[in-house]
């Protein structure tokens, strides 16, 4: 195949993917649904695993992290209830595909990836890209990053025992953080916590499995 089939070939498999989180997953926002017809998945997995890019599960990036499933990205994003003009926190960029459907739906997006090689991998990809409303670093996501808060959303990619304090202190009021949490490092329940004037409350959104959070508040 010639690059020009091989890109159509990709868009094709892609919308499909789309059509599967609207009918199977009852993925609604049409924003999410959206950027995730545009945004080029197999560019932020291996090339040996290219084209499995568009199935719905998750797959194997570098340092024994992984690229979550579609449908766990739209979930977790549409959870977020982003309008635009958000400020958004992301823990876990890992490739940086779930970062690039952040950047796409909110202002900007402040991302950190515990492991600096994958950082350097993602923070590449979305220059190539054209995508310039991000600042990634390499750090221990669980204290959050508060030069740049408080935020309207976060988001966190990897499972911790439980929630860390930092981040919802980094949170605006009505804020939302969406995370995994669960005691066992394989299975996590997802979580929603919206900041309120007085505390936090918390929406339980089912069963999930993500890799572990590991940091100073995580494993
Ligand atoms: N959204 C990413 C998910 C990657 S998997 C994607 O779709 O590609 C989760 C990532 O969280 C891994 O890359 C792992 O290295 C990272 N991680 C684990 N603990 C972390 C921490 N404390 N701070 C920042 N990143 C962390």
């Amino acid at each position: 195949m010639n690059a020009t089939a091989i890109t159509d070939e990709m868009t094709m498999q892609r919308l499909a993917m789309v059509e599967q989180l609207r009918t199977t997953h009852k993925i609604a926002d049409e924003r999410v649904l959206d950027v995730m017809s545009r945004v080029p998945r197999h560019l932020f997995v291996p090339v040996a695993i290219k084209s499995q890019a568009y199935k719905d599960n998750a797959l194997p990036i570098s340092g024994g992290q992984t690229i979550s499933q579609p449908f766990i990205v739209a979930r977790m994003t549409e959870l977020l209830e982003l309008t635009g003009n958000e400020k958004v926190l992301e823990i876990g960029a890992g490739s940086g595909y779930q970062t690039a459907i952040l950047a796409s739906l909110a202002r900007s997006v402040f991302a950190i990836e515990r492991l600096a090689n994958l950082a350097d991998e993602a923070t590449r990809r979305l220059q190539t890209l054209g995508i310039t409303n991000v600042t990634l670093k390499a750090a221990d996501g669980t204290t959050g990053w508060e030069t740049y808060g408080p935020y309207d959303a976060i988001l966190v990619a990897a499972g911790g025992p439980d929630i860390p304090e930092p981040l919802v202190k980094q949170l605006k009021i009505g804020g939302k953080l969406v995370i995994p949490v669960g005691d066992d490092q394989r299975s996590q329940t997802l979580i929603r916590v919206t900041r309120t004037e007085s505390g936090s409350t918390q929406e339980n959104f089912g069963p999930c499995a993500f890799v572990p959070l590991i940091g100073e508040h995580g494993w």
